[in-house]
């Protein structure tokens, strides 16, 4: 049986901003992936027997490449006994956090995944200075980049609509007087949009549409958050022939073990 993995959020660097749900699993992986940004006392948290990997890009000669990490969490699930494994990064791992590259290798191998969100450096940030990212009197959106776009693009092109998110809070219960607020602002009516309603919750409920058909849905439960943007389109599951051909030989067996005499994580 394949194993599951979870990419956990281990928030911005204290261990008593972690998330209850991220400590539950961290004390029953077997196998943890971690980014260099996670402390040693998050990591304490784990159990004596599990192998804890650091896959950071600043720990020298062991740092790996994108590519290598994707590999050895598909290895690790589909490879191995472990079934339990940690993909941990810092803040939260869908803010800058090359997430979509692991989504994407953990969908073409067929492997479970779950995510558990943390707190993002922006949020944490804002309490520590004591400000409102929103204050209603001063802000009215909240867009997140990094400096790297901002220097690279005047902001007006980097929060040009079509290639921007837009994270709504409280967009009902009139979703359409929402979206036409959204089709005046420059938004076309094919953009893709998810809401997002009781979200981490047991009656958590996703949906994916369009602007336009947002405009005309009903029975969408509050608590609701609404995303906008390219990013928001559904990912469906693959057909099943697709899998093994796009396991590269990596994916399969990134130690190399058909190149080294030992398993080198022992060595
Ligand atoms: N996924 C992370 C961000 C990863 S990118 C998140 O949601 O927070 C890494 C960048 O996040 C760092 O370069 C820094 O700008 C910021 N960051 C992460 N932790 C931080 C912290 N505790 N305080 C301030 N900035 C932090």
């Amino acid at each position: 049986m394949s194993g599951k993995v979870y990419i956990v959020g281990a928030g911005p660097g204290a261990a008593d901003l972690l998330t209850l749900r991220a400590a539950t699993v961290l004390r029953a992986a077997q196998i943890v992936l971690h980014d260099d940004l996670v402390p040693q006392e998050i990591l304490d948290l784990c159990l004596p027997s599990a192998q804890i990997i650091n896959v950071g890009k600043r720990c020298g000669s062991r740092s790996r490449s994108q590519e290598q990490i994707n590999a050895l969490m598909v290895w690790h699930a589909r490879e191995t006994q472990s079934q339990t494994i940690v993909r941990l990064k810092s803040g939260d791992p869908a803010v800058f956090g090359r997430l979509g590259e692991e989504l994407d290798a953990l969908r073409r191998a067929r492997v479970e995944f779950e995510i558990v969100p943390g707190v993002t450096a922006a949020s944490a940030a804002a309490a520590s200075a004591k400000i409102t990212l929103t204050d209603r009197r001063a802000a009215s959106a909240l867009v997140v980049v990094t400096a790297h776009s901002s220097r690279n693009a005047s902001l007006s092109e980097t929060v040009e609509p079509a290639r921007s998110t837009y994270a709504i809070y409280m967009p009902g219960p009139d979703y359409s007087k929402t979206v036409q607020g959204l089709l005046e602002s420059g938004h076309e009516p094919t953009t893709p949009c998810a809401v997002v309603s009781n979200a981490g919750r047991v009656n958590e409920e996703v949906r994916h549409l369009t602007l336009h058909e947002l405009k005309s849905a009903n029975g969408i439960p509050a608590p609701a958050v609404l995303i906008v943007g390219e990013v928001a389109v559904e990912h469906l599951p693959r057909r099943h022939g697709d899998v093994l051909s796009k396991v590269s030989s990596e994916a399969r067996d990134p130690y190399h073990h058909d190149r080294l005499p030992i398993h080198p994580a022992l060595g």
